[in-house]
């Protein structure tokens, strides 16, 4: 296939920082939608192009905005009025390149300070040739701000030119309106404003934007108009003999959830707004570019990793990972997750899964530790509907949500899903309901972040509360089984969602009776050392009765253990289901192949998983399991993986490389590295892929660069495959940042923190004060 996108053209400073599309085929316009979006944690939006084309699906997203547009619907994230698109008339005729012909096509969008540049020569049917340039940026600095430039320069011929763009609300998420037709309003003949409101969650969203033309415009005349959910400014300009139309345009968003205008009364609210547009407006896009590109490179030098690998692509593709994982995340707001697309649409409707704590949340907690504790804050918060979902399944203690929006909610997974082949119904989507591995994984990043950050006030503030209130759900979600006399946990959906209603699900049974003994460990520990914390927990949470319960109960749990062939049994049923050859279903483009084969029904009944399970439990409670349990779980288990889960990879690429068998994490961290950037030009239509990336970074900086906290210390042994010959990353431990390179002969940490650390490297323990190389 012709390919789209090409890697390798940033030249000088900028190599390995630009990632472009060279060709224009609107039946791919979707990938670079996604692939190409812009943000900064408050919003985001899809690169959607300024004209409009079949099948193109613009999306404007403000962070935890959710709403619910109808009771029979879930609660999700609306898609807000768009102020990128817009018509551009020459000599009558709408513009868009199916039309006419164009050359030297380029889209680029650097990841160093996020900007898109849009350039072509466009012939119309009459022969007259233009030269095109769009660029817009999200600011990086000002959370509320998205900025576009737009020139038509005629080249060697006359035209009329007319743009009509402004405010558009005539946006849905797939059909469904979340928002009420609001106010549009027109301030100093020049600046546009529209007030939406969404219609359950009853959010304000305020909108403002503004253009200015360039002085070498010459006359433009302008006017402005009104549409239902719509307001814009139409100007007309004749373009010719040296004068190229070129205009900014200056937008911003605010909902009456942020933050800083609680309190603030809407009539006040919408000055405030409009007063800051007008104060955007008049610094300008250039100047506007540049204070967010002082944001951005403050970002990358805390979190640049450099990548000397025989493929450069390599460079690229952690840099992509690391900008998307930064314009994805809200990090202004504690109230506010991840989702699982991020902010790049409206797939999985704006929710967070676990994709957060087990895949994304690392590379926060070792890079940015400040922006992990916000997120895992968005948990302690939603405590509120974890506990809302144990009472209405009758347990105890917090059970999160496979599925989270709002803090009270609770579960908001939707029910139906893609059709059954065999029957032609819905299927029904059973992760809301037993897919609860959840609540322990949530644990388990508290955990990591306090060990690794050495955060003992957000332990106080919510860490603790939210290990208690876990460990409490699991010990009261067991069930006895008087014949074995032991405690099982039946009825689950584990990470591997190809397996329904098993018993004892290897990942989640080792997680929970984790995730218990950490609530009985730091029960003994807050109240055996007097902490000041110890006694408003035990009256909120009934400690002194529930662990004593919880420490009997965590003894009794089955374990799956490995068997005579040290295989763990994924769950109670697993290894004696049917083997069948899997080649036709591995590693496909279009994932979920075997649903064109088997229903849900029979894939239950043979020995396939969808992700990395038992593979992901040997990550991450490694010090369980010896290398030999590793290596032949490793082998067993992914030979049955098709990794139809983009979490799949990356899991396996870690693992692959702490068994040593370098070529193989190569070629696994390859194709992770290619879900969302990769040839494929369908991969990536319904979003990016976040956890894929979160997990991305994982591979770099825990496989290769070999980092690990296990049992609340730091190991660094790393193990670089042959087409990588040395990595320099950053990672912030117990509030000292350190910078380690790895070669294929040394490792070097800096140590640029006020204290010494120790870490062990290869079973030998070092301190490093300042600087060591071993
Ligand atoms: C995966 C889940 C994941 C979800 C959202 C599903 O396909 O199986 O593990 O949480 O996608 O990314």
């Amino acid at each position: 296939m012709k390919e789209y996108i090409d890697y390798n053209q940033g030249d000088g400073e900028l190599r390995n920082w630009i990632i472009a599309e060279t060709d224009f085929n609107p039946k791919y316009q979707g990938k670079c939608e996604s692939i190409f979006c812009q943000g900064n944690g408050y919003l985001g939006t899809r690169s959607a192009t300024e004209e409009s084309y079949y099948g193109q699906v613009r999306g404007l997203y403000v962070a935890g905005t959710f709403n619910k547009c109808h009771p029979n619907e879930v609660t999700e994230l609306p898609n807000a009025a768009d102020m990128t698109g817009m018509d551009i008339l020459i000599d009558g005729e709408l513009f868009n390149l199916e039309k006419g012909e164009f050359s030297d096509y380029r889209r680029s969008l650097n990841l160093k300070q996020g900007e898109l540049i849009r350039k072509f020569v466009w012939t119309n049917k009459e022969g007259k040739k233009f030269d095109f340039e769009f660029k817009r940026f999200v600011s990086a600095n000002d959370l509320h701000t998205l900025c576009t430039h737009v020139s038509i320069t005629p080249i060697s011929c006359q035209a009329q030119l007319v743009f009509k763009t402004g405010i558009n609300g005539q946006v849905t998420n797939t059909g469904a309106q979340h928002f009420e037709e609001g106010e549009k309003r027109i301030f100093d003949r020049e600046y546009l404003q529209m007030l939406q409101k969404t219609n359950q969650s009853e959010i304000v969203f305020i909108h403002n934007t503004h253009h200015s033309l360039s002085d070498s415009s010459g006359p433009v005349s302008s006017r402005f108009e009104m549409e239902r959910r719509k307001v814009f400014m139409v100007f007309e300009a004749e373009a010719g003999s040296g004068r190229c139309i070129s205009f900014s345009k200056i937008s911003n968003v605010y909902t009456t959830r942020d933050m800083e205008i609680q309190g603030m009364d809407l009539e006040d609210f919408r000055l405030h707004s409009l007063s800051e547009l007008k104060k955007q407006s008049q610094k300008g896009y250039e100047l506007l570019l540049q204070e967010s590109n002082e944001t951005w490179d403050a970002h990358w030098k805390a979190m640049d990793i450099s990548v000397d690998s025989k493929n450069p692509f390599d460079q690229l593709a952690i840099r992509f990972v690391q900008y998307q994982l930064m314009v994805m995340t809200p990090k202004h707001d504690a109230r506010m997750g991840i989702a699982a697309k991020g902010l790049s649409s409206e797939g999985y409707k704006g929710h967070s899964f676990w994709d957060t704590e087990i895949f994304i949340l690392p590379f926060f907690t070792y890079t940015f530790p400040q922006i992990a504790r916000g997120l895992l804050g968005y948990r302690h918060n939603t405590l509120t509907g974890a506990r809302k979902k144990a009472r209405e399944n009758s347990y105890k203690g917090a059970m999160y949500p496979w599925e989270s929006a709002w803090a009270d909610d609770g579960e908001v997974t939707p029910v139906w899903g893609a059709a059954d082949i065999v029957t032609g119904k819905a299927t029904k989507i059973l992760s809301g309901f037993i897919e609860q591995h959840i609540t322990a994984d949530i644990a388990f990043a508290v955990w990591q972040y306090y060990m690794i950050s050495g955060d003992e006030d957000f332990m106080k503030e919510a860490g603790y509360e939210i290990l208690f209130d876990t460990g409490i759900f699991w010990g009261s979600r067991l069930e006895w089984d008087g014949k074995q006399l032991r405690y099982h946990i039946n009825n689950v959906l584990g990470p591997d969602e190809y397996k329904e209603h098993v018993d004892n699900d290897a990942f989640t049974n080792y997680m929970a009776k984790w995730c218990m003994d950490q609530a009985v460990k730091y029960y003994h520990h807050l109240k055996e050392n007097g902490d000041e914390n110890f006694e408003r927990l035990n009256q909120l949470l009934n400690l002194d009765d529930e662990i004593t319960e919880l420490k009997e109960k965590a003894e009794k749990i089955f374990l799956p253990a490995p068997n005579d062939s040290l295989l763990i049994p994924q769950d109670d049923t697993y290894l004696k289901k049917e083997i069948i050859d899997l080649g036709k279903y591995k590693d496909q483009d279009q994932v979920d192949s075997i649903f064109r084969d088997y229903n849900l029904d029979q894939v239950n009944q043979i020995q396939v998983t969808k992700q990395a399970s038992v593979v992901l439990l040997l990550y991450l409670l490694e010090h369980f399991f010896d290398h030999d349990t590793k290596e032949a779980n490793y082998h067993y288990y992914e030979s049955r993986t098709t990794h139809d889960s983009s979490l799949s990879l990356s899991i396996h690429a870690v693992l692959a490389s702490d068994l040593g068998n370098l070529d193989l994490a190569y070629s696994m961290f390859e194709k992770a590295a290619r879900i969302d950037l990769g040839p494929n030009m369908l991969s990536s239509d319904k979003g990016i892929h976040a956890a894929s990336l979160g997990g991305v970074w994982q591979i770099i900086v825990c496989g290769f660069g070999g980092v690990r906290m296990t049992n609340g210390k730091l190991r660094i042994n790393p193990a670089l495959p042959y087409q990588i010959n040395s990595i320099s990353y950053p990672i912030v431990w117990n509030s000292n940042p350190l910078k380690v390179t790895v070669t294929r002969s040394s490792i070097s940490i800096i140590n640029n923190g006020a204290e010494a650390i120790t870490l062990t490297i290869a079973d030998s323990e070092y301190h490093v004060e300042k600087e060591l190389t071993v």
